[in-house]
């Protein structure tokens, strides 16, 4: 190979041959070959050994705390308790590590289903690749929003701009071109060149790949690009925080408690602290953090299946707020497979029959099919619309696919349904130069030479920015007149009405000496060939889930660049709401900010916008108070992805820069799958919650029963050591279970919660209290229930214990459903995980409670069937009691709501 650094001055032939490539590219059999020279990809760095990875786990004052604990415990000879303790620590750690590993697993692997993609040539044909496959040689085709794959040698440039703050630390981007450079010529003026991992801001280009992987530019400075992405969110840390001082004030209490008990209560040294152990173990939440990471991860998969992938952590918990979704509509409320159906000349209107990209069908004129020899004009018009074009109609099997623009692939259709085979048509036309599309300006144009010496310029574009360009019209016979305003007028309305996509083509010839072509030449002077009509059925899934949208108290608004006659026809097909009040951006622009925040929230489809107008929006609606989601897939829709509360991102369509500035993309370019996350997001939330209401209340029962017995000078009715069991096998089961939890009943019929609601709602601590007093309540009840009946305090000990767990395993039940009852079938049912941990703590309490070892250790006796039975209905009423307190609790909810 030669050296790679001088490739930046050598010219676009020396350099193509010195890599054995071509303008079209290389075979796909040669870049086979190539990628297998190359070798498998070099694994990314290991991260930090399992071992430091588990060690990891101890790293929380919660567990220090716990430790200390453990060390004097073995001091002062209570080695049973040492052995508990650092049990509850170990299996903390163990089940940490296992279910982090398993989290961190799924988000690679959806790291993974992110992977940027690659435009190559290969045999003069057009394909999408991993850009992991790309190999020297390869023919790369860039446009605005891509990040370059690989270091590239520019063979063509079409007013190219490419950032490169990454590698030369310059915000300003470069203008690119084919001209060699100096050989000595710093990185930043290598215009010639386009590197990777830098991003094209604008225009459209292709060029050679010098150097892939390691060997380019980027790969030389930094071998560790990506970043590893900690498993957090701010609300998590949060609670890292929360638990963190909840340990202080537990170990301020456990204090005060200790020399309450030693010198007012008189208790031995060994004995009080033994207590005050036990109080600190059971009221810390050493397992919540993990538990809520799972929780979080767990999420993350749900969504992933659903074609939502979550590219940054902390949208898990906004997923679930959004209270208005503001979409494109084209391929994502709509299919994107488009069909020319009609065509509109100068004199004649044309139907087109067919289905999808197939080329087959007829161009129909009152019914009769046409011949596009009889038709000069339809001829024409087809033939622009074929070379002003940068799509690729290919045939997989027996289906054809294009890759492009789907409004290009349907005039390539177009254009062989009228015979105009594309290979003798365009190799007789050169193109010599182009504009690409562009949203703002809304056309697209092309220069065009052929062998005979002539010269065209072709364009096409929304039929509104493209008439005032015109002076002439196409008339049939071939000859031109001046442009008849309000025969296009009708044209247009009637094709937008029918929700049809509009395209005016038009041309102009020029002189041949004619090679650059510039935005002033195209924007004056036109003939008219012709409008087409495009369809782009809706997608069905999309108007179910614009419904659920709907009962979900979630508003949605259309943003197109389309024209508002056929936005507000496709909002009618898919069951908007508010469909014929249509913004367009013009008169989005006509208003400063305060207008636009009064009409924001009545107006929900907004056409002939482009992507400046959906920032105004976006900060339109949150000054409302919403939470907005906004999709988008351009460069330029980058500023509003990144202002929205959840920007999201379309993973088919998309551009990286798109993707990049965006919490979501969607595998799928679906609507739907919008809608399926956020119902995967409130699911999480809730699940939060619930694990919350689940974990904390346990902890504050086992700590309050210590507390209350120490205050009334009583003796323990639970012993320190059997409080470190109860934590041991609950903890780390049950209120794992809670993270697995499906999504409610109902839960896309509530509204979406404010957007400033704080985890902890007066609601949930009012729970939380309520709980922890029954559960202390229920401990010392059924602790003088034995000891009235004259039971040994072993067996009044083991009684309390098994009521405690008990309740717990109700309160388990309780939790799980949220907002509507328990007591229903679904409630009751359980899920396989919560069955699983109930399982297992039932044995273990079985084992606590009769085998002759586990007795001796822990100071506990049998306990009789009756007794066992009285239990149970403790848990029973317990499960009532919280039942009835949230029925009308809800039942006052939903009145206030009212
Ligand atoms: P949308 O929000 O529907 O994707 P776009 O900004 O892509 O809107 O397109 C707006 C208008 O620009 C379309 O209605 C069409 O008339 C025109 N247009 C779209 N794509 C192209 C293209 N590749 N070439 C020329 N004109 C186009
Ligand atoms: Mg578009």
């Amino acid at each position: 190979m030669p050296d790679k650094n001088a490739f930046h001055s050598q010219k676009v032939d020396e350099v193509l041959e010195a890599l054995d490539s071509s303008p079209e590219g290389i075979t796909p059999g040669e870049a086979e070959k190539r990628l297998a020279d190359l070798g498998p990809e070099r694994e990314a760095p290991a991260r930090a050994s399992a071992l430091r990875r588990f060690l990891g786990h101890f790293h929380n004052l919660l567990i220090y705390v716990l430790l200390v604990s453990a060390a004097i415990t073995a001091v002062l000879g209570h080695m049973i308790d040492t052995v508990v303790i650092l049990a509850v620590v170990i299996i903390n750690a163990a089940i940490g590590f296992i279910q982090e590993g398993k989290a961190e697993k799924a988000m690679n692997a959806i790291r993974n289903m992110l992977a940027p993609r690659a435009e190559v040539l290969r045999d003069d044909h057009r394909t999408s690749i991993d850009a992991s496959e790309l190999v020297p040689g390869d023919v790369v085709l860039l446009e605005a929003g891509d990040r370059v794959p690989a270091d590239l040698r520019l063979l063509r440039s079409r007013s190219l701009s490419i950032q490169e703050a990454i590698l030369t630390g310059e915000s300003v981007a470069t203008d690119k071109n084919t001209e060699p450079v100096a050989e000595d010529a710093a990185l930043g003026d290598r215009s010639c060149m386009a590197f990777s991992g830098t991003m094209v801001v604008a225009g459209q280009g292709r060029g050679v790949v010098v150097a892939v992987r390691e060997q380019t530019e980027i790969g030389r400075i930094s071998h560790m690009l990506e970043t590893v992405e900690p498993l957090t969110t701010p609300l998590l840390n949060q609670m890292t925080i929360f638990s963190r001082r909840l340990t202080a004030v537990i170990l301020v209490i456990a204090g005060a408690l200790f020399s309450y008990g030693y010198w007012v209560g008189g208790m031995g040294f060994g004995e009080t602290f033994m207590v005050v152990v036990g109080l600190s173990v059971a009221a810390i939440p050493e397992g919540l953090p993990a538990i809520l990471t799972i929780t979080l991860a767990v999420g993350v998969q749900a969504m992933a299946r659903r074609n939502a992938i979550v590219r940054r952590l902390p949208a898990m918990e906004t997923v679930g707020s959004i209270s208005v979704i503001c979409s494109d509509k084209t391929g994502t409320l709509t299919r994107n497979e488009m069909m020319v159906t009609s065509v509109m000349t100068g004199e004649n209107e044309f139907t087109v029959t067919g289905e999808g990209y197939d080329p087959v069908g007829d161009v129909l004129l009152d019914d009769n099919p046409v011949h596009a020899g009889d038709h000069p004009q339809l001829k024409h018009l087809a033939l622009a619309g074929l070379l002003c074009n940068d799509a690729e109609l290919n045939k997989h099997e027996d289906d054809w696919q294009i890759s492009g623009d789907p409004m290009e692939g349907a005039l390539l259709a177009l254009a062989c349904k009228l015979d105009l085979s594309s290979t003798t048509e365009s190799r007789n036309w050169e193109r010599t130069d182009g504009i690409p599309f562009d949203s703002a300006e809304q056309y697209m144009a092309t220069l065009n030479h052929n062998h005979e010496n002539e010269a065209f310029i072709f364009v096409k574009g929304a039929p509104e920015r493209l008439l005032p360009m015109c002076r002439d019209q196409r008339k049939t016979d071939g000859g031109n007149e001046s442009l008849d305003q309000d025969r296009w007028d009708q044209c247009m309305e009637a094709m937008a009405e029918s929700g049809q996509r509009m395209l005016a083509i038009a041309c102009k010839p020029v002189p041949p000496e004619h090679t650059v072509l510039e935005r002033s030449d195209v924007e004056e002077g036109l003939v008219l060939l012709g409008l087409t009509g495009l369809i782009d059925p809706p997608r069905a899934e999309a108007i179910d889930a614009i419904a659920e949208c709907y009962t979900a108290g979630i508003k949605v608004k259309m943003i197109t660049g389309d024209h508002p006659g056929t936005a507000a026809a496709i909002a009618r097909q898919i069951g908007m709401q508010n469909p014929d009040k249509v913004l367009t951006g013009k008169e989005l622009e006509d208003m400063d900010d305060d207008a636009l925040a009064d009409v924001v929230l009545d107006c929900d489809v907004f056409a002939r916008t482009s992507a400046e107008h959906k920032l105004r929006l976006v900060v339109a609606l949150q000054g409302h108070g919403m939470s907005v989601a906004m999709t988008g897939d351009g460069v330029n829709d980058a500023p509003a992805l990144k202002r929205a509360d959840v920007g999201i991102a379309m993973g088919q369509r998309g551009s990286e820069a798109a993707k990049e500035a965006s919490e979501l993309v969607l595998a799928d370019d679906n609507f739907a799958s919008i809608v399926a996350g956020i119902r995967e997001g409130r699911t999480v939330y809730d699940n939060i919650k619930k694990v919350l209401a689940w974990t904390l209340p346990t902890n504050g029962g086992e700590a309050f029963t210590i507390i209350v017995a120490i205050m009334l000078g009583m003796s323990l009715p639970i012993t320190p050591v059997q409080i470190l069991w109860i934590n041991l096998v609950t903890a780390v089961t049950l209120g794992i279970a809670l993270a697995f939890e499906p999504t409610e009943p109902g839960t896309m019929e509530r509204q979406p919660r404010s957007r400033d609601e704080p985890l902890l709602t007066g609601d949930l601590v009012w729970l939380i209290i309520l709980i922890s007093s029954l559960f202390v309540a229920g401990v010392f009840s059924m602790y003088s229930y034995a000891i009235e009946r004259g039971y040994s305090i072993e067996l009044a000990r083991t009684i309390a214990l098994n009521t405690l767990v008990v309740m717990e395993i109700f309160n388990l039940f309780y939790i799980r459903t949220l907002y509507g009852t328990s007591l229903s079938w679904r409630g009751l049912r359980g899920t396989p995980f919560v069955w699983l941990t109930i399982t297992v703590v039932v044995l273990a309490q079985f084992a606590i409670t009769y085998a002759p070892f586990m007795q001796a250790i822990f100071g506990t006796e049998a306990v009789s069937l009756r007794d066992g039975a009285i239990i149970v209905a403790v848990g029973v009423a317990l499960l009532f009691i919280i039942e009835i307190e949230k029925q009308l609790r809800l039942r006052l909810m939903r009145r206030r709501a009212r």
